[in-house]
């Protein structure tokens, strides 16, 4: 009993001294002002960056822990606006809906929180699952699992039919009538119901399909889904509950109609029309890209039987544009937010795409930009997105500078969330 007292009042001790972190960092990304700088130290205390400071800082307590970065380029945690967390496609993926339960779903999850983590994507939005990523987020917020900060949509909504639909490609007596409560709605009451539904499940963000996809079984990759008066009250509740939204779109109606109701960010914009990009400046619509996402499929498409036969043609007639409507987007000003549809191919990768961006012409500090300061900014959460005093200590490292050699993103060296080291 004694040693258990005094085992219990030792953990209390050690606790109460504010230990701090102190990294020495040979280079530091200034994501505030998009500058490089050299020798810096970062002090952390308990989840926090309480002093961020020029040279090489010595700790002042034996308490106090020290990293040598020195070798490194340290920046903040990175941050994807667009993944899957609960699944990765393969050729199984059709059928595992009939024969995994969602308790199979959730420790698949794990796996890919923590892969996607170790990647250094500190932060992830999570556009649409099952509802097994509202756990999955609580879970890692308990401590319980290891992976990312999660803001999630839980399950996307769309029409009858539309990209999200659950029971798309299903035998007639399996399709059932899904409503509001599944994401499907087909009125604008249905539209705020369905909203209403999300934020009781405890969803963070709104997600909808404006338009048809490509690895849905159905027809069309393209064409409009909602009519304006839904969009209008999706958005308009969404916004009732401080919840962002986000629109998957491929085909231009879809999209045009989904800015004009007032939705946060665009995803893919694959056939995004010069007139589109105006009105995206004008309303400070942020284009979150998935070039990655777009090049995985195409690249799938081809291997016989990979997808379903009404996918394989919109996989190669979308994915391979993505790119170059990026390019256009980016030259023309329209706000772009990181994110790269990860689960459409292996969790872990997400990094590619600061390599594809950089192909289509952004340059690298921008791109890093995109997926730390500027994503906190779409996300309204000023308590991550840069190494700053009074920020979240989320802090990764790379071997080489990125801002020299964007592909060292791909294999990053030093993870750290909440001021805890997962990757050394
Ligand atoms: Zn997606």
């Amino acid at each position: 009993m004694k040693k258990i007292l005094l085992t219990i009042s030792l953990l209390f001790s050690t606790y109460l001294i504010a230990q701090s972190t102190y990294i020495h960092c040979g280079k530091l990304i200034d994501t505030n002002n998009g500058k490089v700088l050299k020798e810096m130290t970062i002090v952390i205390t308990d989840t926090k960056i309480t002093a961020v400071k020029k040279g090489y800082i010595q700790a002042v307590s034996d308490q106090d822990k020290t990293i040598n970065l020195k070798n490194k380029t340290v920046l903040p945690g990175l941050i994807d606006m667009h993944v899957h967390i609960e699944g990765e496609y393969d050729k199984y993926s059709y059928t595992n809906r009939f024969s995994l339960d969602e308790v199979d779903v959730a420790f698949k999850s794990t796996v890919f929180a923590k892969r996607t983590l170790l990647a250094g994507f500190t932060t992830v939005r999570d556009l649409g699952g099952s509802g097994v990523n509202i756990s999955l987020r609580n879970a890692i917020n308990k401590g319980i699992v290891i992976g990312p900060r999660i803001y999630t949509a839980g399950k996307a909504i769309a029409t009858t039919g539309g990209h999200a639909d659950p029971t798309n490609g299903v035998r007639k007596e399996l399709r059932g009538n899904p409503g509001p409560k599944e994401g499907v709605i087909n009125s604008p009451a249905d539209a705020r119901k369905a909203v209403r539904q999300r934020y009781k499940n405890g969803a963070d963000v709104i997600k909808i399909t404006a338009t048809g996809g490509v690895l849905s079984v159905a027809k069309d990759g393209s064409g409009p889904q909602f009519t304006m008066e839904e969009l209008t009250e999706i958005v308009k509740t969404a916004n009732d509950y401080g919840m962002i939204t986000a629109a998957h779109a491929h085909g231009a109606e879809g999209m045009k109609r989904a800015v004009l109701a007032g939705i946060t960010t665009i995803e893919h914009g694959t056939l995004m029309t010069d007139e589109i990009m105006d009105l995206m400046k004008q309303k400070g619509t942020y284009y979150v890209p998935t070039i990655t996402a777009g090049k995985y499929v195409a690249e799938k498409a081809a291997i016989k039987g990979f997808y379903p036969a009404l996918v394989v043609p919109k996989a190669l007639a979308i994915g391979p544009k993505i790119q170059n409507t990026f390019g256009l987007a980016y030259k023309k000003g329209v706000p772009i937010a990181f994110g790269t549809d990860a689960g459409v191919f292996p969790h872990g990768e997400n990094a590619k795409e600061f390599g594809y961006m950089v192909e289509a012409g952004m340059s690298p500090i921008k791109a890093i930009l995109s997926a730390t300061s500027v994503n906190a900014k779409v996300l309204k959460n000023n308590t991550i997105g840069s190494i700053s005093v009074g920020r979240l200590a989320d802090i990764i490292a790379t071997d080489e500078d990125p801002t020299q050699n964007i592909h060292t993103l791909e294999n990053v060296s030093f993870v750290m969330k909440n001021g805890v080291v997962y990757k050394e």
